[in-house]
């Protein structure tokens, strides 16, 4: 039996194509028993159509929250997906510290001005190992920042298949390094499979990596349509389970707690 959670989310508060309500009664048709919203956040590059405006925190948080209260089925969070900017670490934490959270995603999707996951032509004329490198390097920060609970799609550089012409597998082993370091979770995300990738993040191949070091997990969707929630759990799941993991992680109120999990049953 596995509590089956999903924590990566987007409404109608960013970019996700519908109301929460929406996604309360999709996830609870698609058996989980625990989900949180992570709407987009991004301080530092204004007027973003696929990020949250920032003024609208405190009604976010208050409404999802009331909705929680409502909700019998379903464990309800409240959290946020947020752009990691390297030095601007103190403005992050001072504005996310205002509001009663249950967790924070930490994302990279910027390199330099534009996003990695825009398009393809993010990725023409460059040189693909220094953007892995540069990359993971940037992801790292983000973990080092300690700003946040998990960090999303580790390698969502790989979104449009572009290889590096080495084995990539010691920036994972360094990711996961600094992730039981700073005791920060990774998550499992399964939309890589909806787009070019046709993969999850992270590559499956370096999953032991990650059990290796003992790092938290957690599978989520982030579904950006109500019809997403829990997609592909159960090929995450088996993936887990080959990787030898366990144990998942749920969190409430920026705590993390560790829940056995036999992913064998699935
Ligand atoms: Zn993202
Ligand atoms: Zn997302």
């Amino acid at each position: 039996m596995i509590h089956r959670t999903d924590y990566h989310i987007h409404s109608l508060f960013s970019d996700g194509k519908a109301k929460p309500e929406e996604y309360i009664s999709a996830a609870a048709s698609a058996g989980i028993s625990e989900m949180g919203f992570s709407e987009h956040l991004n301080l530092f590059v204004p007027g973003q159509h696929w990020c949250m405006d920032p003024g609208r925190l405190p009604e976010y948080v208050s409404q999802i929250k009331k909705l929680a209260r409502r909700e019998k089925k379903i464990a309800i969070r409240v959290g946020l997906e947020v752009d990691y900017f390297s030095g601007k670490e103190k403005e992050t934490y001072e504005f996310l510290n205002q509001f009663d959270l249950d967790y924070i995603i930490g994302s990279v999707h910027y390199m330099g001005d534009s996003t990695v996951d825009s398009g393809p032509d993010f990725y023409a004329g460059k040189n693909i190992d220094n953007v892995y490198r540069d990359y993971f390097a940037r992801v790292i920060m983000a973990v080092e920042s300690g700003l946040f609970d998990i960090i999303g799609h580790c390698d969502l550089v790989r979104i449009f298949n572009f290889k590096p012409s080495f084995d990539p597998e010691p920036l994972y082993t360094d990711l996961a390094s600094a992730l039981k370091k700073h005791d920060i979770a990774f998550e499992l995300n399964t939309n890589g499979r909806n787009r070019p990738l046709g993969d999850f993040y992270p590559d499956r191949k370096y999953l032991h990596v990650f059990r290796e070091k003992n790092v938290p997990v957690c599978v989520n969707s982030d579904s950006h349509f109500p019809a997403r929630v829990g997609q592909y759990f159960n090929e995450a799941y088996s993936l887990l389970c080959d990787a030898g993991y366990n144990e998942m992680c749920t969190f409430k109120k920026r705590e993390r707690f560790s829940l056995p999990a036999d992913y064998s049953t699935i």
